[in-house]
């Protein structure tokens, strides 16, 4: 069953357990997400990033999927369909429409006048559809699909503001984490994350969680975070369970041989995300 980010972040952050973003990368991806979440009996966000969309054949094609594998195996358990990082208004007001039921405006890159202005633009026409919205105060270092940052730390004037002024439903508020691969022990901000969960005290989301260790972890989920995302740790076991089946089967053409492998390893890495960010048994 599809439905909104509030129906699975609010009773996370009250009990202070964080659902799992997964983003995806193509058929795959969808399906091995949500079958692992089904296995954990999990809320699970299933995360398109804009960058993507055309890859993985536009947003009807991407909701298209995404119910009808929902159908066809029998997921019982909530999916929340997400945009991750919508670069335009008009981007998210596109996924809206074409039944998105979440969608993230990320505009970090802009003065926080002009981030209030056009997150509140989403905001609006978004809640107007039963929809609900993410937005991100400051930037996560990485790169993540071609989006390019250096970490810059959200600061808790700004978190308020926009909070307030645009009515969203979550925060990416940026305090060190980084898209794909850290270089040495993360060093998350801590200390300003509880400052800002004090003040806006709606659920915060923590963007490059892939390489974040569990302790570090446990402490954002403490702190108010209750959604994480994931994407770099998924497509390395992928990468990886494919590489051993070329290797395997030096011979084979069958695309089915190759890819399968591919596919049960995102599903392993999605199963221990869940249960290291505490949602197993949470749907
Ligand atoms: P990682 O690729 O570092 O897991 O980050 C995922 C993410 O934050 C998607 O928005």
């Amino acid at each position: 069953m599809l439905v909104t980010l509030n129906e699975v972040l609010k009773k996370a952050h009250s009990e202070k357990y964080a659902v799992g973003q997964f983003n995806i990368n193509g058929l795959s991806w969808i399906h091995a997400i949500l079958i692992a979440a089904e296995k954990e009996k999990a809320p699970v966000i299933i995360g398109a990033s804009d960058r993507m969309i055309d890859f993985l054949g536009g947003f009807q094609t991407i909701t298209s999927m995404v119910k009808n594998l929902i159908t066809e195996y029998s997921i019982t358990i909530p999916v929340v369909l997400h945009l991750d990082h919508g670069t335009t208004v008009a981007r998210c007001k596109q996924a809206i429409d074409a039944g998105f039921t979440s969608v993230m405006f990320d505009g970090s890159k802009y003065p926080i006048a002009e981030n209030i202005r056009l997150t509140k633009d989403v905001t609006d026409y978004a809640h107007a559809h039963g929809v609900d919205v993410e937005a991100e105060v400051g930037t996560v270092g990485g790169n993540e699909d071609g989006l390019i940052g250096n970490i810059n730390y959200a600061d808790l004037e700004e978190c308020v503001m926009l909070t307030k002024e645009t009515g969203i439903d979550a925060l990416a508020a940026a305090l060190g984490s980084v898209h794909g691969n850290y270089q040495g022990e993360p060093v998350l901000g801590f200390r300003e994350m509880a400052a800002i969960q004090d003040a806006i005290q709606i659920p915060l989301v923590l963007h490059g969680a892939s390489g974040i260790p569990p302790h570090q972890i446990k402490r954002a989920i403490t702190l108010g975070h209750a959604k994480i995302n994931v994407n770099t740790e998924c497509n390395k076991s992928w990468l990886t369970a494919i590489r051993q089946a070329l290797t395997e089967n030096p011979d084979t053409h069958e695309p089915q041989v190759i890819l399968e492998p591919g596919r049960k390893a995102i599903t392993a890495t999605v199963q221990a995300k869940i249960q290291e960010f505490g949602s197993t048994g949470k749907a």
